[in-house]
């Protein structure tokens, strides 16, 4: 149980995010949910607030270190305290390599690994000062693995777990693990797209034989939000169904 413990959920507007904040409100803890869809953040405390949880939504893009801070600084001030982050916020600009424009390669770095960075500086500020903490980066197979027309994307997503290790071992003095997920194919707004055939080739790599639900990788987090991974850090959990391994 989260009872009492105060989460920060980056994109938490819709998909894997806003699973992962009604996880976390189901065990009792209180969310501050960011993204940059203010009405989505809007909906999802309401949903929250009518199953009697606790939660706030603080708007904004996380590759900007002014909205970062603020979402901490807001954090802080609506609850005095920040427990958990879990950045989770991503974006994808697909193409092949040498078709690859300068701005689809800053975009996806910018959102997906500066946004985590952003967070992460300005709550281990907190955290360090409370001397606990648990920080959760929601990367992917693809950083793993690499993939063709993702040179950008999974260049963001490996950049994460390197940012992960080294976090962790900067911040395990203060008794703050840093830990990283990385999911496989996940049904979500961002496989949405895919075709029959696509989906079907992508199940076949898969050991488990389907494709992954929000909520497997919502059950991670809150393992690795809990007091029973209190000795893990710096590690990667995947969630992928057994296609990488
Ligand atoms: P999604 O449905 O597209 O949701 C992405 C979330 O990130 C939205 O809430 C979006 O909200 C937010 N976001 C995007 N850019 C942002 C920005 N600049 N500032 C703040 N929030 C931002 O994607 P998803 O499938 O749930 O993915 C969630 C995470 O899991 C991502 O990091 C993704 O890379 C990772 N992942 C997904 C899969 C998969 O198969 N789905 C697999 C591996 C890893 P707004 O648009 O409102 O800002």
């Amino acid at each position: 149980m989260l009872s009492g413990k105060v989460a920060i959920v980056t994109g938490a507007s819709r998909g894997i995010g806003r699973k992962i904040a009604l996880a976390l409100v189901a065990q009792g803890a209180k969310v501050v949910a960011s993204a940059r869809n203010a009405e989505a953040l809007d909906n999802l405390v309401a949903e929250i607030e009518g199953h009697g949880g606790e939660a706030i939504a603080v708007a904004g893009d996380v590759a900007s270190g002014t909205d970062a801070a603020r979402l901490i600084e807001q954090a802080v001030a609506a609850y005095g305290q920040i427990d958990i982050l879990v950045n989770n916020a991503g974006i994808t600009r697909d193409g092949l390599l040498l078709r690859m424009k300068d701005e689809d390669w800053d975009a996806v770095i910018d959102t997906n690994l500066k946004g985590a960075f952003l967070c992460i500086r300005a709550a281990a500020k907190v955290m360090s000062k409370q001397r606990s903490g648990r920080i959760i980066n929601i990367s992917s197979v693809v950083g793993e693995m690499g993939n063709a027309g993702q040179a950008n994307y999974c260049s963001s997503k490996a950049g994460l777990l390197g940012l992960t290790k080294s976090v962790a071992r900067e911040l395990a003095r203060r008794n703050i693990t840093v830990n990283a997920i990385t999911p496989g194919f996940i049904v979500t707004d961002m496989t949405d797209g895919m075709t029959d055939k696509a989906r079907e080739s992508m199940t076949e790599q898969i050991p488990l034989g389907r494709l992954g639900e929000a909520d497997d990788v919502a059950n991670a987090v809150i393992f690795l939000a809990s007091e029973q991974s209190s000795y893990v850090t710096g590690q990667v959990l995947g969630v992928n169904g057994g296609m990488y391994m």
